[in-house]
């Protein structure tokens, strides 16, 4: 399961969730507030980035659909 790390606009906290399918956070779980949005580097970094290598966003290959909800392969 993908886990993508979040960060709450209101009271700036980072999270992480673990999303199932196309489910997603809509409220923050600290302070319930709803300006929630999911941190780009979550997906990439985590995955290739663990050697230390340093992953460019631009990189593509097959971390090409961050941002979309077909990524469900990128994560653990
Ligand atoms: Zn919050």
């Amino acid at each position: 399961m993908p886990i993508y790390e979040y960060r709450c606009k209101k009271c700036d906290v980072d999270f992480e969730y673990l999303v199932f399918g196309s489910d997603e956070p809509k409220v923050c779980p600290t302070c319930g507030g709803k300006k929630v949005t999911r941190l780009m580097s979550a997906c990439g970094f985590k995955t290739k980035g663990s050697g230390g290598e340093t992953v460019s966003s631009s990189a593509g290959s097959s971390c090409g659909g961050c941002s979309a909800s077909s990524c469900s392969g990128c994560g653990s």
